[in-house]
């Protein structure tokens, strides 16, 4: 009598404790799947049970996989080879970076945005000794929004139009001083012996030269049909992926015509960086996707440029 009354007691007992103990369970696999959805930050603060895997200490370098929806953020050591790579540098802010905007660079031109070879030489000269350093429109937006380091210095050089030069002037020269630049081509304009070909794109990207957009045939973002523009925009970064193989993340205004509409197709389109041809160093507070250039034009060597860039003390 009293051994079958103890028997009923312990089987009581392990059945609420089994009850217990799947209750616990159920919960926590709950909280889990609720808090997988919001965000990263909110999962870590709802599970205390994974300390080890939740983030490290919070530091000053936002999480880099929290940017804005529709904007690819790649590795940053997918943008160039390793001697283009300063990530191991310590972060000094850069806040004023000039952006050179050049065109043709070829003897003999007939207008202002022809600039001579000698003078591109003078150009580079006056970086090695000036210790400026070339890097990416990429780099230069991975600096302002994710912390990235640059090196003293920095400068970018950008080249619209895809002109055939590019390819068989500018990449030599600046692949013997071991820099990368930012070519911004037509994509549609990849014929004939005046332009870079699919080919030429797809060698300079692999050799670490940036390429971004310049619409698909240079129309005019801010007066075209909005149907156009965006066709442009998006239609344009497409096809030079296709050629080069790479994330295609900067576009440049054709003729500097845009609005606050553009900015907004850019943006949706996945870009994460736009300049214009509006005059002065690149700065962040001008917005990520309206920044000012430098403009080169015909007869401007390296001791022209020097005084440009004066007031930054380059
Ligand atoms: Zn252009």
């Amino acid at each position: 009598m009293k051994k079958g009354l103890a028997y009923i007691l312990i089987l009581t007992l392990v059945a609420a404790l089994g009850f217990l103990l799947f209750a616990r369970k159920s919960i926590s696999s709950e909280k889990l799947i609720n808090s997988a959805s919001p965000s990263p930050s909110a999962s870590a603060a709802v599970l205390p049970s994974a300390p080890e895997t939740a983030a490290p200490a919070p530091t000053d370098t936002p999480a880099p996989e929290t940017p804005e929806p529709n904007s690819p953020s790649p590795e940053p050591t997918a943008l160039a080879p390793a001697s283009h790579d300063y990530s191991s540098l310590p972060y000094v802010l850069r806040e004023k970076v000039p952006i050179l905007m050049y065109h043709q660079v070829m003897d003999g031109g007939t207008n202002s945005l022809y600039l001579s070879v000698s003078d591109f030489k003078s150009h580079l000269e006056y970086f090695s000794n000036a210790g400026i350093t070339p890097i990416t429109m990429r780099q230069l937006i991975m600096h302002w929004t994710e912390n990235y380091p640059l090196p003293e210095k920095p400068i970018v050089l950008t080249f619209d139009d895809g002109y055939r030069s590019m390819y068989t002037t500018v990449f030599p020269l600046l692949k013997e001083k071991g820099w990368p630049a930012t070519f911004y081509a037509v994509s549609g304009w990849t014929d004939g012996d005046s332009v870079l070909t699919k080919e030429m794109l797809a060698e300079m990207a692999a050799a670490g030269m940036e390429i971004g957009s310049h619409s698909v045939s240079h129309v005019d973002l801010e007066k075209s049909p909005a149907a156009v523009s965006k066709e442009q925009i998006i239609e344009s970064k497409k096809q030079l992926e296709e050629y080069t193989g790479k994330p295609i993340l900067s576009i440049c205004y054709p003729s500097g015509r845009y609005n606050e509409n553009t900015i907004a197709m850019v943006k949706e389109a996945g870009y994460v960086s736009a300049v214009t041809t509006k005059y002065g160093f690149a700065s962040l507070s001008q917005g990520q996707f309206s920044l000012f250039r430098v403009r080169i034009s015909q007869g401007q060597g390296g001791v022209a440029l020097k005084s440009m860039l004066a007031p930054l003390g380059y």
